[in-house]
């Protein structure tokens, strides 16, 4: 298998990025991704203090995905998520929803111990793995990898873990594929501005959907189908989710709105993944026996 070491990284998503790496449609990579800080206070340094916030959000990559081209999907399974070091967060003065109680700029280190996270002397949290960046370039500008928007980017989707599935609209030939920013626990919301932000190693395994035209990058679960969307103003971004949600089922099997609506109204969860970056993403679920049903699988 291919490994993808986390010295090739980028802090935009850019279709004018070199790729680090080529894959097949079907192959499976394993992709060494930094903590969000660059490994500046975890990883086994042990030590906060000022770090450069110039160098937050690296994601891993770009992989040039083979055959994928404008007008597909690009089908990302998250086969493993491998934690490689302890956890470090990060908030204060001015950051998240209580940033205004806050002066100055707090860190800790979080050690992971198996199967959990050593939050403090008394607190220790399940550790629930998931991916925070992960995304391809877009058509455009590049975007930064702190930013959310229609190529993916930062998320924050606690969805996006082991054995989920992530669509995206591919928007460049090859895809340019990257993704960072592993949490080893966080909160819908993510209220603080970080999760337990912690080294990894990912494997993903690619797959090329040929003419699957999406323009947002919508997840499977074992549990759930959700379509995801980020706008600055979140009521934006539900009513992008929902929308998505409505025409990717009322494409299969067509649906009158007032009783999709109320269908929607009965099984569909809006659900908050990020409500503290520049744009918010929220994710708009419906159950997998739902969706199976417009699927007839
Ligand atoms: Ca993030
Ligand atoms: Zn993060």
């Amino acid at each position: 298998m291919q490994k993808l070491s986390c010295e090739n990284h980028i802090f935009s998503f850019s279709k004018d990025e070199p790729p680090a790496l080529r894959a097949k449609s079907g192959e499976a990579v394993r992709i060494e991704t930094m903590d969000c800080f660059s490994n500046q206070l975890g990883a086994g340094h042990g030590r906060t203090g000022a770090f450069d916030w110039d160098r937050v959000n690296p994601a891993t990559g770009p992989v040039f995905v083979e055959g994928a081209e404008p007008g597909d999907a690009l089908k990302v399974d998250i086969e493993k998520i491998e934690l490689a070091g302890d956890g470090a967060m990060a908030t204060g003065e001015g950051l998240g929803v209580l940033g205004h109680k806050m002066k100055g700029i707090y860190e800790k280190i979080v050690p992971i111990h198996e199967d959990e996270a050593v939050f403090n002397d008394r607190i220790r949290i399940p550790l629930n793995k998931m991916v925070g960046v992960i995304g391809v370039a877009p058509a455009g500008d590049p975007v930064p990898c702190g930013r959310a928007g229609s190529h993916g980017g930062n998320m924050d989707n606690r969805r996006i873990a082991e054995k989920t599935s992530v669509y995206l609209p591919v928007a460049v030939p090859g895809a340019l594929f990257a993704l960072g920013d592993i949490h080893s626990v966080m909160g819908d919301g993510e209220i603080g501005v970080t999760g337990v932000e912690t080294p990894a190693v990912v494997t993903v395994r690619f797959e090329v959907v040929k003419g699957m035209d999406i323009s947002n990058p919508f997840i499977e679960t074992d549990d759930i189908v959700a379509t995801v969307a980020s706008h600055e103003d979140i009521e934006k971004a539900i009513a992008i989710a929902v929308e998505d949600m409505e025409r990717l089922l009322a494409d299969e099997t067509p649906m009158e709105t007032p009783e999709m609506a109320m269908l929607l109204s009965a099984v569909g969860n809006v659900e908050v993944c990020q409500a503290v970056g520049p744009l918010k993403t929220v994710r708009f679920a419906v159950p997998l026996w739902i969706y199976y049903i417009f699927f007839d699988r």
